[in-house]
């Protein structure tokens, strides 16, 4: 905890946002931290609650009151050890966490939760900045070999748990940098990809080796998963040459919309438009980018896929931006006597939709329209859900013009040839089956195969694949050694 009174006598301290006008003209981030006397104050409100459900509400379980407390008493360098002890990488999640550990606060009842979340990005900000983060090699090595097909967060946690333990451990990643979709999935103004790359050398000063532009496995013909590989290796090669072999691939299938006119030039999915700006930031030329400027843009589905090309569209100087959701508006406010400690169901406006969207609530697409081969509009209907049904409401057609559809409407599973590539088990919903039981928690059905992160779960948060791929590292280290010091 912090200050005994701290929560009585100060108000939450929410961090700065460049003005939308300004931060529309570059894919910067545009979150101002706090600052040191603000981190403090918000540090000294975290109150004597008993029990603190933050820690439980958060996937990682970080520590929250002990770092609050540290904060508040100006013990920055330990503020960091507790918090590297349960997360890898807390700029990540300090940067684009939903923060149900906010949710959990029991300050949250007032809807004035501790800002954790600022207060975890100012603690690493302040620690990359102070030269506190360094590699950390392993004392011995043990000469097993483990490889991690994939580089996204779920993949990369693994990696430098395993690495710290003395494995020899690859990440092998298909697209031509690595990061998963944190390189290209969350738009730069969201994360800056320096973050990434500051992991990487750490990782790397450990003793990890990336190998980008891999393919492990095949992708179907034709398939659109972003894949800049170069070259391949099977299944088979990678189960020979290592001692353990971690599947953290991500559930890459979009979800796509069989409607007429699906075919249209300008109808894309999210995860062709969003990857290429990020692309384009770093540095690439790109002959074909899919833009949105002087366009009517529909970005289909409500969730933060689609709030991310929403972003993306305005930053291109799109002329309109509507979103669709097929499901009714949410509650404004939760009824917290309900819903606390759990992550509550109601509405959610981003930084994005602040920027400029309209947003449409129960609204379902029947048609796109076009003209010359390309679409120039999408046909609505709206639709309510009776007895659990959804039912369009007779008379509510109409056609809303669309230069660039985007669809957002989340993933549903791995990339299936992947999965069958290892031959391991599929779950109902086409994952990798594996428990996260305490022992041979990860396992999938082949020997020596693991899986964490969505590939497992579904699709799912950063701060859950962080946590998967610390667990998975722990059940891999047991499983190679036959004891474990990692934590779980
Ligand atoms: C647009 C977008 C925005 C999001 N925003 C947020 C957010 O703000 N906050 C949040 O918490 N979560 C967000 N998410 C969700 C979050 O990014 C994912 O849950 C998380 O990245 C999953 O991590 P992962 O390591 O399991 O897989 P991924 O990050 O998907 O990484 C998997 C990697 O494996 C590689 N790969 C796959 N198959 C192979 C193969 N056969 N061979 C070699 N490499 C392979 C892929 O190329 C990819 O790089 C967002 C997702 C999207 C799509
Ligand atoms: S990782 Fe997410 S849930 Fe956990 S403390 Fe940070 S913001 Fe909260």
């Amino acid at each position: 905890m912090g200050k005994v009174t701290g929560f009585m006598e100060y108000e939450r301290v929410e961090e700065g946002y460049e003005p939308a006008p300004t931060r529309l003209k570059h894919y910067k981030e545009f979150v101002i931290g706090l600052k040191e006397e603000d981190a403090r104050v918000q540090g000294a409100r975290c109150m004597d609650c008993g029990i603190p459900f933050c820690n439980s509400g958060c996937p990682v379980n970080n520590i929250i009151p002990d770092f609050n407390d540290l904060v508040y008493r100006n013990e920055w360098r330990s503020a960091i050890e507790v918090l590297h002890s349960t997360n890898n990488f807390p700029e990540f999640t300090g940067r684009i966490c939903p923060a149900p550990c906010e949710a959990a606060c029991t300050l949250n009842f007032n809807d004035e939760p501790v800002g954790i979340k600022s207060l975890e990005r100012a603690i690493i900000d302040r620690a990359w900045a102070e030269g506190w983060v360094d590699a950390q090699p392993p004392k011995f090595k043990t000469g097993k070999k483990v490889a991690v097909v994939g580089s996204g967060p779920a993949g990369l946690a693994a990696a430098q748990q395993l690495a710290r333990v003395g494995h020899d451990v690859t990440v092998f990643e298909k697209n031509d940098r690595i990061g998963g979709l944190l390189r290209y999935g969350i738009p730069d103004f969201k994360m800056e990809k320096s973050h990434i790359d500051r992991r990487i050398k750490q990782m790397e000063a450990e003793g990890v080796q990336f190998r980008t532009g891999v393919l492990v496995g095949k992708l179907p013909e034709g398939s659109k998963v972003t894949n800049w590989a170069k070259e391949t290796i099977s299944a088979e090669q990678l189960a020979q040459e290592f001692d353990a072999v971690l599947l953290a691939g991500g559930a890459e299938q979009p979800r796509d919309l069989p409607a007429p006119g699906r075919e249209l030039a300008g109808v894309h999915f999210a995860m062709e438009f969003l990857p290429q700006q990020n692309k384009v930031n770093a540095g690439d030329k790109l002959k074909d980018q899919i833009r949105a400027d002087g366009k009517h843009v529909i970005v289909i589905g409500g969730g933060d896929t689609g709030s991310d090309c929403v972003g993306t569209s305005n930053r291109h100087g799109a002329k309109s931006v509507t979103q669709f959701e097929l499901m009714p508006m949410p509650p404004e406010q939760e009824n917290k006597a309900l819903t606390w400690p759990y992550w509550p169901y109601r509405l959610r406006t981003s930084s994005s939709h602040e920027e400029g969207c309209e947003r449409e609530f129960a609204i379902a697409t029947k048609e796109f329209i076009g003209e010359n081969g390309k679409v120039t509009g999408i046909r609505t209907a709206r639709v309510e859900w009776k007895d659990g049904k959804m039912v369009e409401v007779p008379g509510s057609e109409q056609v809303l013009k669309a230069d660039l559809v985007l669809l957002a409407m989340g993933f549903v599973s791995p990339v299936a040839s992947v999965l069958d590539a290892f031959g391991v088990d599929k779950d109902a919903r086409g994952n990798a089956r594996a428990s996260t039981d305490f022992l041979g928690g990860y396992q999938t059905s082949v020997a020596k195969v693991f899986a964490a992160g969505d590939v497992r779960r579904g699709q799912s948060l950063v701060v859950w694949a962080i946590r998967e791929g610390r667990q998975a590292a722990r059940s891999i280290d047991e499983f190679l050694m036959g004891t474990s010091e990692l934590p779980r």
